[in-house]
């Protein structure tokens, strides 16, 4: 079977929790590359809801090894709380779960600056989650980062906390702020040391042994490729690379380890934070979709902009990608609608765009050409089977996968796992399905 990555296509919240957390039993360990505990992965447990956000979404199926690897940042007290209140929903096995030696740690000084920074931006803040993403990454790329590996040596410990808080309060007197202790911020990370000491692995070395032995990885992306660091609508985008490539420098594994790409998308768009979104809608049917789709950051419940598919940007980032199936999600959310619109083309100064255009300033002004659809209005929801999805929906289906240039492989029409359906043909046995379906006790 194939090891997979499942990615988000849009500016994520497109629905990867769900679809990991169904897919895990097929695989032998499900692993993040990137990001932080600003992602927030929903997953419903027998109809309880569960929010994901640094331990990777295999994590509710006992028996599945799940890894972090050394592109994600660690915030270690954010790790082991979501951990001890996992362990109250769940059985797990402490043995089963992996941090990378190599993840860089996130510090209270992370935080702290970017919620200076953020404010200082005013109106051109990007509007991130302030968990101190950003500055850990940027403390990574400054090759002044503190990493997990440093945790299990106390010396070297104090020494690098103690320069790194010291640089910190140097920013902080410039701008008036109090400085941050660091015999504190010591205190606190020596206990999260003896805490976190059974977690920390070689998450590489674990993988390329999952991979000998047989068994199927699922590396899981958070965020979206639109928020990519290099390929997304920069600067509006996260510190890390959600997209493909980066399964290989945040892992520890080579290209060749990675057979197929699944790219996940909701049924139209949403956003939170700042930043271009070309079809996003400020009218009733903008509302419409805030509405059934619940549409609330499931990290700071923030409400996301909702707006039409923009097949423009999904097509961008399968190519990106190398994705050629999709995973589409809520499209229940668009039952109520009488026209749907797809933006298949951009106009902007005159001309037709159909590339998806990087620049701020451009995709700031671009008008979304719309083509417009009828709507199925009967319930898509909870449906399991593809043969019994309404006709208009399957048309709906079939533009999206036209424009896009990708199939739907599985289409998601509901919260709960059931509530899914594959297409057998086109998945082409990339999937272990009898595994999912034996777990779902059909
Ligand atoms: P992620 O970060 O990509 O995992 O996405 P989020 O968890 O932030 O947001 C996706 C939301 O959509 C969650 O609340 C899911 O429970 C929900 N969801 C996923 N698939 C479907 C679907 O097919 N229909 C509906 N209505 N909701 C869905």
């Amino acid at each position: 079977m194939a090891n997979i990555v499942i990615l988000g296509i849009q500016w994520g919240d497109e629905g990867k929790g769900k679809i990991v957390d169904l897919l895990t039993p097929a695989f032998g360990a499900v692993a993040r590359y990137q990001g932080g505990h600003n992602a927030g992965h929903t997953v419903y447990l027998r109809g309880r809801k569960v929010v994901l956000h640094l331990i990777p979404s295999g994590i509710l199926h006992p028996g599945t090894l799940c890894l972090i690897g050394n592109g994600v940042v660690i915030d270690p007290k954010a790790f082991l709380d979501e951990l001890e209140a996992l362990k109250t929903v769940t059985e797990i096995r402490d043995d089963l779960i992996a941090v990378s030696r190599t993840a860089h740690l996130i510090l209270p000084y992370h935080g702290w600056l970017e919620r200076a920074e953020e404010a200082a931006l005013g109106d051109r803040k990007i509007g991130t989650t302030c968990r101190g993403i950003g500055p850990a990454y940027e403390d990574k790329i400054g090759r002044r980062g503190i990493r997990v590996c440093d945790l299990l040596d106390p010396v070297a410990l104090r020494e690098k906390i103690f320069a790194n808080t010291a640089a910190k309060n140097a920013i902080a007197a410039a701008r008036g702020l109090a400085p941050l202790d660091p015999e504190r911020i010591l205190a606190d990370y020596s206990d999260y040391a003896v805490r976190m000491a059974p977690y920390i692995k070689d998450v590489s070395r674990l993988l390329h042994e999952t991979i000998r032995a047989g068994r199927p990885v699922l590396f899981e992306g958070a965020q979206g490729v639109l928020l990519d660091i290099d390929h997304g609508t920069y600067p509006f985008v996260t510190s890390s690379n959600p997209t493909a490539g980066g399964v290989c420098t945040g892992l520890g594994v080579g290209p060749t380890a990675i057979d197929a790409v699944l790219g996940v998308t909701k049924a139209y768009t949403t956003r939170v934070g700042s930043g271009p979104f070309p079809t996003e809608l400020f009218d009733d049917d903008g509302k419409l979709l805030a509405k059934r789709g619940d549409e609330f950051g499931a990290t700071t419940g923030r409400p996301r902009r909702c707006g039409w598919f923009d097949a423009v940007a999904v097509s961008y980032a399968c190519r990106i990608n190398g994705i050629s199936k999709m995973v589409i999600t809520k499209p229940d959310v668009l039952d109520a609608f009488p026209a749907i619109k797809v933006c298949t083309s951009y106009r902007y100064k005159g001309s037709t765009l159909r590339d998806y255009p990087l620049e701020p300033g451009v995709l700031e002004r671009v008008t979304p050409v719309y083509e417009t659809l009828p709507g199925w209005k009967t319930p898509v929801h909870g449906l399991g089977r593809f043969d019994e999805l309404p006709a208009g929906f399957k048309d709906y289906l079939r533009f999206l996968e036209d424009r896009v240039e990708a199939e739907a492989a599985v289409v998601s029409t509901g919260v709960e796992r059931e509530e899914t359906l594959f297409r057998e043909d086109v998945l082409d046995g990339l999937i272990d399905l009898s595994a999912v379906r034996r777990a779902l006790g059909e």
